[in-house]
């Protein structure tokens, strides 16, 4: 097959068949296809669309990329969530010890920063030494023992997803359905799982800004999912404000680690809530609770016990992570300098732009700019305020850590515009739109 005559037939918007679709997935994870060609590929593809053939075959040329994981040796029912995205959303530090603490096996395989979006494997590497780059065989061995493992694909698992993934964030190409899709599914499909909790965001700092984009996302994942003979639930939740108030990949592992202690500022309550109810159908779908009220009980339980805590300390020490710093947070990267943004009036909290935010932190060094980028993982915002949150004139509303002042510079204009403040009472966002396939 000739790759210019594939890449000009999804220029002029022709369909693709199974085999064009496939050569392509197969020469560029084998590095025959060089990055500026999948480049050109995937922008044609954004711009004219993918049709549901299409996305079928990208997800299954992605999947079968790499081997799909046997995990049949380890007993109970193996869930996973994936979130499609979003800022400060830390809640796979949550939801996958609370889960293996209620007896539920998870396997999950994460992704780096995506855009303006962090990614847990990033956040997980700012616990010195922790490793996310484990093989298959170490992968299954800790799923086994400690009942949960948190690693990013291998080459072995969805490796097309891995590459195309990464020039995806650099080639502003991410914010399509199939490609987020595909990217979700082929590696999803690929570790292991029997079921699978879906954390579909919606709003300005998701993928997906519209309710309805954002179903039409978990309908395309469902089935891609039901066609596997999945159990799969996808939830549409808010993405408009950041969630939590930490935005940074230390800082996102340290409110992690706050929500796992029990302890919730009111900034934090909408990150607390979510993770519960995910691990709450990730639970159900496990069979270890009776009900979602009962899971949600399990859920809770588990943090108050710290026995979601402590299974995370042993999945850190079982990564080769130093788990002292879960004890100890002034071990954790920490950037030199902070700047506040303050509140010119006094009101209520309108608008808290999570896209502004996250293009803000990605400037800072949070996220990356392009393939070779080095992630700074001490740097990011601390939010105090959320929307409907009454605030004062000269109250905080960001915290920016930082470590170049060049790059504070950039970045001001993005955290100056992305709050507003209105005279009257302002409602809280909705946090949970939507369950699909309950
Ligand atoms: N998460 C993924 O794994 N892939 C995407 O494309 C978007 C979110």
């Amino acid at each position: 097959m000739n790759f210019t005559e594939i890449l000009e037939k999804k220029r002029d918007d022709f369909e693709l068949d199974k085999e064009e679709i496939k050569f392509f997935i197969d020469e560029y994870t084998s590095g025959k296809l060089p990055d500026y060609q999948a480049a050109a590929f995937l922008m044609a593809g954004f711009l004219n669309g993918f049709s549901k053939n299409e996305t079928s075959f990208l997800t299954q040329a992605m999947l079968y990329s790499g081997e799909i994981v046997d995990l049949s040796s380890i007993p109970g029912i193996k869930v996973d969530k994936h979130s499609t995205g979003g800022v400060g959303d830390k809640t796979s530090l949550i939801i996958a010890p609370i889960c293996a603490a209620c007896g539920v096996p998870v396997p999950m395989i994460s992704g780096r920063g995506l855009g303006h979006s962090g990614g847990t494997l990033d956040k997980l590497e700012s616990i010195k030494g922790f490793n996310v780059n484990l093989s298959l065989e170490d992968y299954k061995k800790i799923v086994k023992e400690v009942g949960l493992c948190l690693i990013g694909q291998t080459k072995e698992i969805a490796p097309a997803d891995k590459k195309i993934y990464a020039l995806r964030d650099v080639t502003s190409t991410v914010e399509n359905k199939s490609l987020i899709a595909a990217s979700i599914m082929s590696k999803k499909l690929a570790e292991g799982i029997d079921a699978l909790v879906l954390d579909v965001k919606t709003g300005k700092g998701a993928f997906m800004k519209t309710q309805k984009d954002s179903e039409a996302l978990a309908k395309l994942l469902i089935s891609s999912g039901k066609s596997m003979n999945k159990n799969v639930i996808a939830l549409i939740t808010d993405m408009n404000q950041p969630l939590g108030s930490h935005i940074g990949n230390s800082l996102e592992v340290i409110e992690s680690l706050e929500i796992l202690k029990g302890i919730c500022r009111p900034e934090q309550e909408d990150l607390r809530d979510l993770s519960i109810e995910l691990a709450a159908y990730m639970i159900l779908l496990g069979k270890k609770a009776t009900s979602l009220k009962n899971a949600k009980e399990l859920a809770r339980k588990a943090i108050k016990n710290l026995s979601a805590f402590n299974k995370f300390k042993t999945l850190v020490k079982a990564q080769g992570g130093n788990e002292k710093m879960l004890d100890d947070f002034s071990l954790f990267p920490a950037a030199q300098f902070t700047h506040l943004i303050t509140s010119p009036s006094k009101g209520y909290l309108k608008e808290l732009n999570a896209l502004s935010i996250g293009k803000g932190a990605v400037i800072l060094d949070a996220g990356r700019a392009n393939l070779d980028s080095i992630i700074d993982h001490a740097v990011g915002v601390i939010v105090k305020k959320k929307v409907g949150n009454k605030v004062e004139k000269g109250e905080t509303i960001f915290e920016i850590k930082y470590n170049s002042e060049d790059k504070l510079k950039a970045s001001l204009k993005l955290f100056e515009t992305a709050y507003s403040i209105s005279n009257t009472k302002v409602d809280k966002l909705d946090l949970i739109k939507k369950v699909i396939g309950a």
